[in-house]
């Protein structure tokens, strides 16, 4: 049996000490970064916080989105990344082309990007926005460590104050990007019940314990690999201890936008930044998320004076 793709599966540890989510991103990863033309450097990391996106994704309860963005000061200045709760991910980036040309001249590009070398001192804001009128919620945390993973533990620290492990990797398998990840949650004070009726702590920490360390026996080729069914990867890393699996939720590339939207926004604008935008008696308007061009003839657009 061929083991699905594109989605994040998540998991609990039978002994109460983790829960978890685990990520597999194929052709979603690889048409949001084929719809660009970055260097690879670039698509790499925007591939790593596509997959930290879809990690975060399982704290969409309801209908609503998720939206991380990633600001530096060097060579990358913004990477955005969103997600709908039905599993719609998108995700672009804005970059200094000649300090990533000067970092891939380094041989950065060659191993696994570290962030202060592309970011400077970055930082990373969540935002999680309701489609009911709940508030939304806003998370703003110093891009804080060498790689992803651990900039990821940092903000799981001090946003929701929960020691959390992540494992993150992307690359090419057969010349499409793939990318994978892997979270665990300490669940802290739930030891589970033994017969006696108290909470056994000593074991659910021995437990914590034992599943931090085979997660980090996972490697990069397990992580990228379609070979591996995730129920056989996970019951590989925590059988020990016992796994449950949850039903596995879909992830798909699909951008929001549309000439509806589009011309909406333009007609929100005041005509003298409209016609600051005009080029040939046209308006051109590109989509960061998917790079397709709109085009409006000033004929379509209500509130331009004509
Ligand atoms: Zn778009």
């Amino acid at each position: 049996m061929k083991a699905p793709d594109n989605l994040v599966q998540p998991f609990q540890v039978e002994s109460m000490a983790a829960q978890g989510r685990l990520v597999r991103l194929g052709s979603a990863l690889n048409e949001i970064l084929s719809a660009h033309n970055y260097p690879d450097s670039v698509a790499r990391l925007l591939g790593e916080f596509i997959v930290l996106g879809a990690i975060l994704s399982g704290t969409l309860k309801r209908e609503g989105v998720l939206t991380i963005q990633a600001y530096g000061e060097e060579a990358i200045r913004l990477l955005v990344v969103d997600l709908t709760h039905d599993g719609n991910i998108r995700g672009y980036a804005r970059f200094d082309e000649a300090q990533i040309e000067k970092l891939s001249g380094q041989g950065i590009s060659k191993k696994t990007p570290e962030i202060p070398d592309f970011f400077g001192s970055g930082r990373l804001v969540v935002n999680l926005v309701y489609g009911d009128s709940a508030r939304p919620y806003q998370g703003i945390v110093p891009l804080e460590g060498c790689i992803l993973a651990e900039c990821a533990e940092t903000y799981f620290k001090q946003s929701v104050q929960s020691e959390a492990k992540f494992m993150v990797a992307v690359g090419r398998v057969g010349g499409a990007w793939r990318g994978g990840g892997l979270m665990l949650q300490h669940l802290e004070t739930r030891g589970y019940q033994v017969q006696s009726g108290e909470n056994d702590l000593d074991n659910t920490a021995e437990s914590w314990k034992r599943a931090k360390i085979m997660m980090r026996s996972v490697t990069e080729k397990e992580l990228l690999s379609l070979e591996v069914h995730p129920h056989d990867l996970l019951y590989r890393l925590f059988n020990e201890d016992g796994v449950r699996v949850f039903p596995f939720e879909s992830l798909q590339m699909n951008c929001r936008c549309s000439k509806d939207r589009v011309e909406q926004v333009l007609n929100s604008f005041p005509d003298a930044e409209l016609e600051k935008m005009i080029v040939d008696d046209k308006i051109l308007v590109h989509c960061e998320f998917c790079n397709h061009e709109y085009q409006f003839r000033l004929d379509q657009i209500d509130c331009i004076s004509q």
